[in-house]
């Protein structure tokens, strides 16, 4: 049977390119009646999160993604988190080792950039290769001294590597330009290279469908499966979503987070309906459909390999047609409430508002920023009693990249955040904060604008001081 898995890295809000590749994987599996995985990878321990392994799990249930197996259904292949099948791993490295496939190598990242930069300057290839394996004397001696160490798989040093897509047809990789990749670290923690493989060829994956990102991998993971012996699954890589200006996606010029467009207020449907439209199209053309029809009709070799361009105005455009044609007015009426009153909206904010009210019939315009997409915001808004417009725009842009590089999103790094930059810009917090308060809240007047910030979300509180700067 089909089995076909999304393997999301819990290091950070879900995306929607997470999403993108998860209904590929589940329209595959369902059209061949087959099973749909949730696999979570999080090897990399100093970034995973249990917060963001959450949110993952949550929008993608939000978005309909349902799976078969799963860190929070079970399944018989578990576990489904890849750092609870640690021991697996090292036992498999060293399966490796034993094999001639593999090696232990002792050299710090330090002493790597010194030989790279050696074999550059004398005009070599500047990979790193076998030629770093250690007599078997010397490795026990090293081994015995308690020296930290990495596995490495070993690579041929020339030839080519050829990987079959089933969109791309035949992909030829030098060797030459493969490294001796790290299969093991020295946390003891596998890498994304083996815990992928060894994980795929456990919970039986037949086709792994990813992002195109991954194709330089590929050689790496086939050599993995010949090492092992194991029957490799089908690879197909799907095209990266695009800006509207052609980039990557990314969050520094788009929301890319799928909380981000559940607070604006997209329905599930609408968003999945998109997804299903980049770089895909139902046989009749037909731009609406729901995720039973796109089962219905589905076919990977459909995907064409142009980069999808992911577009918020022509998301809305086909929102707009979900919510007129596909929602009674009861159900409108259940879902808007759902949407805006739900616990986990509205509970914090009231804690700041009730002081600050004398009647409910207060609420809205103390509440109305925290319901909004991006506000209606003109330049005297903006007017200030000690900043010019350029100083204005300085320190809405040095808090926007600031808040770029931020991975945790909480009221306290956001508040040392806004500190830092106040200080280097040699402001007074008051006076920093005004603009901050405009575009985010809409006036300098409201009520914490850090918590609303921690409340609206990174993708909300980064647009609308993108907007608010152009
Ligand atoms: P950004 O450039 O916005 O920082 P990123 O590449 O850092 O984005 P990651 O956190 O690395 O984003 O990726 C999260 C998940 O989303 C990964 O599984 C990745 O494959 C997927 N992803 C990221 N960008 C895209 C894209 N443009 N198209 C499809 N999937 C993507
Ligand atoms: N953990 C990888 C990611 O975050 C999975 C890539 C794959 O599907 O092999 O995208």
């Amino acid at each position: 049977t089909v089995r076909t898995r999304i393997a999301p890295s819990p290091t950070g809000d879900p995306h929607v390119g997470t999403a993108y590749i998860a209904l590929f994987n589940l329209c595959f599996a369902r059209q061949h009646g087959g099973q749909f995985i949730l696999r979570i990878e999080d090897t990399d321990q100093t970034r995973s999160t249990q917060e963001s392994e959450d949110q993952i799990l949550e929008a993608m249930r939000w978005m309909g993604l349902d799976w078969d197996e799963g860190p929070d259904v079970g399944g018989p292949h578990g576990p489904y988190r890849q750092s609870e099948r640690k021991d697996g791993y090292r036992q498999y490295a060293e399966d490796l080792i034993a094999k001639g496939h593999a090696f232990y190598c002792f050299r710090t990242p330090e002493e790597l950039d010194v030989i790279r930069e050696e074999r550059k300057a004398a005009g070599l290839n500047p990979g790193i290769k076998g030629d770093l394996e250690l007599s078997e004397e010397e490795v026990q001696t090293r081994l015995a001294a308690g020296e930290s160490y990495v596995i490495r798989m070993k690579v041929p040093d020339e030839g080519t590597c050829v990987i079959e897509d089933r969109l791309r047809g035949t992909i030829e990789i030098d060797w030459s330009q493969v490294d001796c990749q790290i299969l093991l670290k020295s946390d003891g923690m596998p890498t994304y290279h083996l815990a992928n493989v060894v994980d795929d060829h456990e919970m039986k994956i037949t086709h792994v469908i990813r992002g195109e990102e991954w194709i330089n991998s590929a050689p790496k993971h086939k050599l993995l499966y010949q090492y092992f012996g194991w029957e490799m699954p089908e690879l197909i890589h799907m095209p990266l979503l695009r800006n509207p200006d052609k980039s990557k996606l990314s969050k520094r010029k788009n929301p890319t987070s799928i909380t981000f467009y559940e607070r604006m207020g997209f329905m599930p449907e609408a968003l999945t309906n998109y997804l299903g439209r980049m770089g895909w199209s139902m046989p009749d053309e037909r731009e609406k459909f729901s995720l039973a029809e796109m089962i219905e009709n589905f076919d990977i070799s459909r995907v064409s390999l142009g980069g999808p361009i992911f577009d918020v105005e022509k998301l809305k455009w086909l929102n707009s047609l979900w919510v007129r044609e596909d929602l009674t007015e009861q159900e409108f009426a259940q879902r808007v409430q759902d949407w805006a009153f739900n616990e986990k909206n509205i509970a914090p904010m009231l804690s700041f508002i009730q002081g600050r009210v004398q009647t409910f019939s207060d609420i809205a315009p103390l509440a109305n920023f925290m319901f909004s997409g991006m506000l209606p915001l003109t330049a005297e808004d903006f007017a200030h009693k000690k900043l010019d417009e350029e100083q204005v725009k300085r320190v809405l842009q040095f808090i926007l990249w600031k808040l770029e590089a931020q991975r945790h999103w909480t009221k306290d790094n956001i508040f040392a955040d806004i500190k830092a930059i106040s200080l280097a810009m040699e402001l007074k917090m008051g006076d920093f904060m005004q603009p901050i308060f405009v575009s985010i809240a809409g006036t300098p007047n409201s009520w914490s604008v850090m918590d609303s910030m921690a409340m609206l979300g990174p993708d909300m509180t980064r647009a609308r001081l993108r907007y608010a700067l152009n």
